[in-house]
């Protein structure tokens, strides 16, 4: 599962300085799932991610790993793991 942020925070890695940005999160699953879904679909699924028109989050290349009791996000670059923010 992706990671998402607000773009007011910024994406860099804090460790090696990546740019983990990986665009909003409606223009990401329109470049994916146009041929397949109509624009409303496209945006009722990008609000599930927690995207509006106002916030304009986007997805980041982090991945969310669950463990046991833990949620944390890797940096793809340098493996590097966070603690997971509150990104709704
Ligand atoms: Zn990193």
């Amino acid at each position: 599962m992706a990671a998402t942020y607000k773009p007011d925070l910024g994406s860099h890695c804090k460790n090696c300085k990546a740019d983990l940005d990986d665009g909003d999160i409606y223009e990401k699953l329109k470049s994916i799932f146009y041929f397949l879904y109509d624009d409303d679909e496209i945006r009722r699924q990008a609000r599930c991610h927690g995207w509006s028109k106002d916030n304009g989050l986007r997805f980041s290349k982090e991945q969310i790993v669950y463990s046991k009791d833990k949620k944390f996000t890797v940096c793809p670059e340098c493996s590097c793991k966070y603690p997971l923010k509150n990104n709704l």
